[in-house]
């Protein structure tokens, strides 16, 4: 007897897997899910399957298929199915209690590194900066930062746990070190150290907004990480700016990312608080995204 009646050529499962996506995703997207899930469970690629077209799944792969297939119908991100995603080059472990790190928040932490190459060919004996990222959530931009900049020393705060432990296992993940630090920044009156980077992605989305966000976004990453009120949208930042005016070190900079909305807004709350050398940036995709400042006017490294 075959234990395997449904077993199924690979190839032939894949033109049904797309076709049922269709309806919800475009061809090219429901096809590149294929064949990210082909990479995480079969570690096959497309080449793979092109040269061995009799490759078949088992009864019990199709059973696993399915429910994966089900899932992404109901628009849940396949980097939480996968429970994994790609961030800087870095492999991330993400699930429900952390934001999908976003191409972004590349270009900030692609921004840091940016400046910090500067300063380091302008000023060679730079080294051990001290780097603090609030808001942690996967710990992306933490870990990308320590394992690109080897001598710093990198702090990360986070209000939720369930972040932190995956912020954790991620800095693991990528062999570096940095401290992870359970705490509400808004309940926060003094950092206790000095930092020559403060960098942050707090959330910015306004509840106004909120028929902007897709589904897939709305329903499953968590609220605690994107929404703000929308009277008070920069509730964060204004916090963040006030802590950063104490505990940035004199030639120290702040980064932040943005509501892409609330750059002038984002300007002139850092100018009221007499932040220098303020500079918004944009991202790939023309929004202004995010925002980076000094506490001294004259400042020759970081
Ligand atoms: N950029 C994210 C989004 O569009 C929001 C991130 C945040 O609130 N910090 O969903």
């Amino acid at each position: 007897m075959n234990r395997y009646p449904n077993k199924m050529k690979i190839k032939e499962y894949r033109t049904q897997f797309i076709q049922e996506l269709t309806s919800i995703y475009d061809a090219g997207e429901a096809e590149s899910f294929f064949y990210l899930i082909l990479e995480e469970k079969k570690q096959l690629k497309r080449i793979d399957l092109a040269l061995r077209p009799e490759l078949d799944f088992s009864e019990e792969e199709i059973v696993v298929w399915n429910s994966i297939l089900e899932q992404l119908k109901k628009e849940i991100p396949i980097q939480y199915l996968l429970g994994k995603t790609s961030f800087y080059g870095l492999d991330f472990e993400v699930n429900e209690s952390v934001l999908i790190p976003r191409p972004e928040t590349e270009e900030l932490v692609d921004w840091i590194l940016s400046t910090n190459r500067i300063i380091q060919e302008s000023n060679p004996e730079t080294s051990g900066l001290k780097i603090l990222d609030i808001g942690t959530g996967s710990g992306c931009i933490a870990i990308s930062l320590a394992k690109n900049i080897p001598s710093s020393q990198v702090y990360a705060i986070d209000v939720s746990e369930r972040a932190l432990a995956t912020a954790n296992k991620n800095a693991e993940l990528n062999n570096v070190n940095v401290t992870f630090i359970n705490q509400n920044i808004l309940e926060t009156q003094d950092l206790k150290q000095q930092f020559d980077i403060i960098v942050s992605n707090p959330p910015y989305v306004r509840n106004l907004e909120k028929e902007e966000i897709k589904k897939n976004v709305l329903d499953n990453e968590p609220h605690l990480a994107l929404f703000v009120e929308d009277n008070d949208a920069l509730i964060f930042y204004r916090k963040i700016a006030e802590l950063a005016q104490k505990n940035l070190s004199e030639k120290g900079q702040l980064f932040f990312e943005i509501n892409q909305y609330l750059g002038k807004e984002m300007i002139d709350l850092l100018e009221k608080m007499n932040f220098k050398k303020i500079e918004l940036r944009k991202d790939i995709y023309g929004n202004d995204r995010m925002i980076s400042c000094h506490c001294e006017e004259r400042s020759n490294r970081i």
